[in-house]
């Protein structure tokens, strides 16, 4: 039977007063598809690249990509999933487009079943929903990317942020000690939790203060989501041969650069990675998922959701995020 969903679409790109309430009617699951009754939903800074349009969509559409819920029924040929099981995706999983079609801020959605992970019994709709996107990044960042040897000392960005936070503790369960950078005080006493040393790179010269932290040699690797404003500083920051990950924008997209610049600064290494390229096929997708879970079930790392939002209120959740004032992850609430 045909339902209708809230959700939130924008006709034009620009500020977060373009989102506004909508609703749609979801057709019943086709071929590979489930229908979700999403019980919170994930709001991330690529989500504000998107209504911006430093990522185009086609207009109009839907937005967000993370959430959590409950499988309602499923289409024709689905077996890895039934209704009534909870599951979880982080970007992957979107059909092809289609009348009605919504982003992951939705009170319902279709999804293809294959881009979905179930989520474990001790692991919370709201942990799953807020933080597997960004756990997963973490994931293939300190794993994959440039992975963390026991004792290596590494420098983290936005270490009070989505990421930051979930990156900088699993970094310490993998042997690293890590320098997490803050933009106030206020989070720099809450990023002290989960790092060795804080550095709020608002002051000037922040870099002198990792080289000092590392007797002069600089980190063997930068791990970079805010773009920009900190790309000149990261790599002064890093050791001979150190390589820059660079992951985000959150301050802006990093300008073109000469190739000559690494090779100055100390024979560097830099890399652009993004999540869908490592989890690219259904096992690394699950086999990611599956690890952060693991580390969150653990304790090993605590998912802190920062701050929670009714759906309608999408709008401001982005100016929040954009303008510094968020910590850890963000929730919708449908
Ligand atoms: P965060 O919760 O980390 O929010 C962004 C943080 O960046 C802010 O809280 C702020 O922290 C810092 N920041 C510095 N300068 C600015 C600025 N000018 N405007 C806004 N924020 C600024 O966001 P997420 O955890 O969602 O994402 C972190 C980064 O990781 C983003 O760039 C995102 O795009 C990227 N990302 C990349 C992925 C990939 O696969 N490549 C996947 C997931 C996320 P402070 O106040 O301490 O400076």
């Amino acid at each position: 039977m045909p339902l209708l969903a809230r959700y939130i679409q924008f006709s034009q790109t620009g500020g977060p007063e373009v989102l506004t309430l909508a609703e749609t009617t979801l057709l019943d699951p086709g071929p590979g598809e489930v229908l979700i009754r999403q019980t919170a939903i994930g709001v991330n800074f690529i989500d504000t690249y998107h209504r911006s349009g430093l990522y185009p969509l086609p207009l109009p559409s839907g937005i967000g990509q993370e959430a959590a819920g409950v499988i309602e029924a499923v289409g024709a040929g689905v077996v890895e999933f039934a209704p009534g099981d909870r599951v979880a995706y982080a970007g992957g999983g979107q059909r092809a487009a289609q009348g009605g079609e919504c982003g992951a801020y939705a009170s319902h959605r279709l999804m293809l079943a294959n881009g979905l992970v179930p989520i474990p019994g001790e692991i919370p709709d709201e942990v799953a929903a807020g933080t597997l996107l960004r756990g997963m990044t973490a994931q293939y960042l300190l794993k994959r990317t440039f992975p963390i040897a026991n004792g290596m000392t590494v420098l983290i960005h936005a270490a009070a942020g989505g990421v930051g936070q979930i990156a900088c503790q699993w970094a310490r369960c993998l042997g690293a000690k890590v320098i997490g950078t803050v933009g106030s005080t206020a989070k720099a006493e809450l990023a002290r939790a989960w790092c060795d040393h804080v550095i709020d790179y608002t002051q000037p010269d922040w870099p002198a203060r990792v080289r000092a932290l590392t007797g002069g040699r600089g980190v063997p690797v930068v791990y970079d989501g805010v773009g920009a404003a900190t790309f000149e500083g990261s790599l002064d920051s890093l050791a001979l041969r150190g390589t820059l990950v660079s992951f985000g924008n959150a301050s802006g997209a990093v300008p073109p650069f000469s190739p000559g610049l690494l090779s100055q600064k100390g024979s560097l290494y830099l890399t652009r990675p993004t999540l869908g390229h490592y989890t690219a096929t259904r096992e690394e997708l699950l086999d990611t998922a599956a690890d952060y879970f693991t580390v969150v079930a653990r304790g090993d790392v605590e998912a802190n959701i920062g701050q929670h939002y009714p759906l309608a209120d999408a709008a401001q959740a982005h100016r929040d995020l954009e303008a510094r004032k968020t910590t850890g992850s963000t929730l919708l609430v449908p």
